[in-house]
């Protein structure tokens, strides 16, 4: 049973997955490298919280209760009484890999270790403890508390236990989780990258403009956002690095990046974050 969640990484994802945790009535534990870190994760998880208060999704008194769940802490020690962790740092094996090492050492022997990875297999993530088993993959998208989705991603060695206490989980928390095997990409990245990719190399052959793309994967296929428009949110270098794990990983040339994005990512245009992608912000 689960009563006390700990989430690495104040980031983007870590604090709207800490906020997840503690509005639904979980105890919680934010870690990050540095307290400015976790002080900003806390900030966003209040804006978020005031805005629900503010739309009338969430009553005030239990937006201030869920506040008060979350614990916050600089490095790992504060984890160790927690029954699941969530990982949720940067896209680096070698970080989450150390990461996994150290919470193998801090955590609780039944304690799930997980990890939000885009792209990094959870096979290898989980080679690296002595308890292979409690490994898994607990794949958010962003914005957490809005999106429904979680992809549960089982490791070669997930064992069962793992696996139902994080669907469980995933449920109670309002979401709805899907259960995938562990591959290059698993299945949100693996599908959707390639659609991305494609409408880049369209836009590079001049088969038509950006707008143009956008717009007939929108008014055509009914996405809610075109693929470049998605890209951009995304961030270019973040759909580089996921594009050159399913080349690498899979083998295909169909995965080959786009020559287009490698040029932009290399010109520091990487989308909303800079101000200018496939569009300008
Ligand atoms: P981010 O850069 O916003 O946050 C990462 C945080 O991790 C930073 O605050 C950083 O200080 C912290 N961190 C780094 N090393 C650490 C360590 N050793 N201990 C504790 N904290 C550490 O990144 P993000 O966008 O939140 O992405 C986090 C993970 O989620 C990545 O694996 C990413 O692939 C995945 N993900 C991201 C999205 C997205 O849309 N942003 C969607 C799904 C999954």
């Amino acid at each position: 049973m689960i009563k006390k969640a700990g989430v690495v990484g104040a980031g983007t994802m870590g604090a709207g997955i800490a906020q997840v945790f503690a509005a639904s009535g979980y105890e919680t534990v934010m870690v990050d490298v540095k307290e400015e870190f976790v002080r900003a994760g806390l900030a966003k998880i209040k804006k978020s919280l005031d805005r629900l208060v503010s739309k009338g999704r969430m009553e005030s008194a239990d937006a201030d209760a869920a506040l008060k769940r979350i614990e916050t802490g600089v490095g790992l020690a504060g984890l160790a009484d927690c029954d699941i962790v969530v990982e949720a740092v940067f896209e680096d094996l070698k970080v989450k890999a150390d990461i996994f090492k150290s919470l193998d050492e801090i955590c609780r022997e039944d304690a799930v270790l997980s990890s939000n990875t885009s792209s990094i297999s959870i096979t290898k993530l989980a080679a690296g403890v002595r308890r292979p088993e409690n490994v898994i993959g607990m794949h958010f998208m962003n914005p957490v508390p809005v999106m429904k989705l979680v992809e549960v991603i089982k490791g070669l060695r997930t064992s069962e236990r793992a696996t139902e206490i994080v669907m469980d989980l995933a449920r109670k928390l309002g979401k709805e989780p899907v259960l995938v095997n562990d591959s290059p990409g698993f299945v949100s990245n693996r599908v959707l990258l390639p659609m991305i990719n494609e409408a880049i190399y369209a836009l590079y052959e001049g088969v038509a403009t950006a707008e143009a793309i956008d717009t007939v994967m929108k008014l055509g296929m009914n996405h809610p956002m075109g693929p470049l428009t998605l890209a951009d949110l995304i961030g270019l270098d973040v759909c580089l690095n996921i594009l050159e794990v399913l080349h690498r990983d899979l083998g295909d040339p169909k995965y080959r990046p786009c020559p287009l994005l490698k040029k932009m990512v290399d010109a520091g245009m990487l989308g909303r974050k800079t101000g200018r992608g496939f569009y300008e912000y």
